[in-house]
């Protein structure tokens, strides 16, 4: 089964702080899925470091209806269509993989489906697809 993978989950250095978030159980993951490693900020064109951002207005579901919005903490900066063009990318390259599910990495304004529901989980959700969230 094919599964795409929030890639700072298996120890890729893609976070914000130009770290990553390894999470043991994931390697264990690709025993049994064939895992695709994506990071949705670097497909919506940020870089690597890059400033923290945060969901403002409502959730990642609200920032695909146009109903809120995604902002540098720092000072403000409307980062909205980066967010959302990310997602889009995640979308197509889960489609041209034949994915059925997505391995999201919590706490995240891009990937969060938990507490933290973010705008990529938002829209792999709205599309129907399986996701689990990873602390
Ligand atoms: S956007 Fe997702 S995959 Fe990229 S660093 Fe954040 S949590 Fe990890």
């Amino acid at each position: 089964m094919m599964h795409m993978i929030s890639a700072c989950l298996l120890g890729i250095n893609c976070r914000y702080d130009g770290g990553a978030k390894e999470v043991a159980e994931c390697s264990g993951l690709a025993l049994r899925y064939n895992l695709v490693p994506f990071c949705p900020e670097q497909l919506g064109g940020l870089p690597t470091p890059r400033p923290a951002a945060e969901i403002r207005g409502g959730d990642g579901n609200d920032v695909i209806r146009a109903r809120a919005g995604v902002f540098r903490i720092t000072d403000g900066a409307d980062l909205t269509s980066a967010f959302v063009r990310g997602a889009e990318e995640a979308m197509r390259m889960a489609e041209l993989v034949g994915a059925e599910g997505f391995f999201f990495k919590g706490g995240s304004p891009s990937c969060g489906c938990g507490r933290v529901v973010g705008v990529c989980a938002a829209m792999a959700m709205s599309r129907g697809y399986e996701i689990r969230e990873f602390a």
